[in-house]
């Protein structure tokens, strides 16, 4: 048996609070050099504060959790991930959902310099989710894989994933839940006992993380649009999200968990595609539909 940590509740406030310290004042510090040279203001509106404060956010992440280290610490959770869960055995399937999402992945240019994706499928019909791990390691369960009808819809969830990672959103959530010595203890091999607890999270909760609103409404963001340069139908995340939110049972509750407000995000999803030149990506229903036969 497994101990979950509820992810939430597991930062006691007094580490919170060093955290905020970590990481406020790089960013404070940035935030005021970037408006000295006038950005904002000579911008013509292009640059908001609130763009130069989550750049300033994100440069204190790189400098608090450099690349190297967050791949090795992937690397260690990946791991750990393979070996609480059972990979699904068709190499067919696997090739195929790699493919996908290596074509999504392609689209990530703002993905941090090093960092390479990779996909896997869990053999869990039980759980309808996916996740992704420090360092671009990407999973999906096959009972997400059996909601979705086509290409394009798979596509939506993992452009999604790829973006948590792109915008280093996980080693942002990370440094809030374990603390900076805590991720690095991991990632050096000296905090096995929180490597092990991060993966027995996954394994109850079927997620890592959970993120904030506003790291999951930013992973739509930018996950959309990678997936449509990948030539696929915006609307498959739609679709997606709708079967998501009429879903019931266990399975679909973890991925409201770790994924909320599914009609907030549909209506934002919506909005964002009503914008774009180029709708008509491809679903290729017929090649996914062939695929789900060997689930
Ligand atoms: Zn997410």
């Amino acid at each position: 048996m497994t101990t979950v940590i509820p992810v939430e509740s597991s930062l006691a406030p007094c580490v919170k609070a060093l955290m905020l310290r970590h990481l406020r004042v790089v960013p404070l510090a940035t935030a005021f050099t970037l408006a000295l040279a006038g950005t904002p203001a000579h911008a013509g509106g292009g640059l908001s504060w609130q763009s130069v404060l989550n750049q300033a956010e994100r440069l204190a992440t790189d400098a608090a959790l450099p690349v190297a280290k967050e791949k090795q610490l992937g690397k260690k959770l990946a791991k750990e991930v393979e070996k609480e869960n059972k990979l699904h055995k068709s190499k067919e399937l696997q090739e195929y959902v790699a493919k996908v999402g290596k074509k999504v992945a392609a689209k990530a240019k703002d993905t941090p310099k090093g960092i390479s994706y990779t996909f896997k499928v869990i053999d869990d019909d039980e759980s309808v989710n996916a996740f992704a791990l420090p360092g671009g390691h990407i999973y999906v369960y096959t009972g997400l894989l059996k909601l979705a009808s086509d290409e394009a819809e798979l596509a939506g969830v993992l452009g999604h994933e790829v973006a948590h990672v792109s915008q280093r959103h996980i080693a942002e959530r990370l440094m809030a839940q374990v603390g900076l010595e805590g991720l690095i203890g991991m990632a050096t091999g000296k905090n096995s006992e929180g490597l092990t607890a991060l993966a027995a999270n996954l394994a109850g909760q079927g997620a890592l993380l959970s993120f904030g609103r506003d790291q999951e409404s930013d992973a739509d963001e930018h996950g959309l649009p990678y997936a449509v340069a990948a030539g696929y139908d915006p609307m498959g995340f739609v679709r997606l999200f709708e079967k998501l939110k009429k879903g019931e049972g266990p399975g679909f509750l973890v991925f409201l968990q770790s994924h909320p407000l599914p009609s907030e995000r549909i209506d934002d999803a919506k909005a964002q595609i009503a914008k774009l030149k180029d709708k008509d990506g491809k679903r290729n229903e017929a090649a996914y539909q062939k695929m789900l036969e060997k689930l």
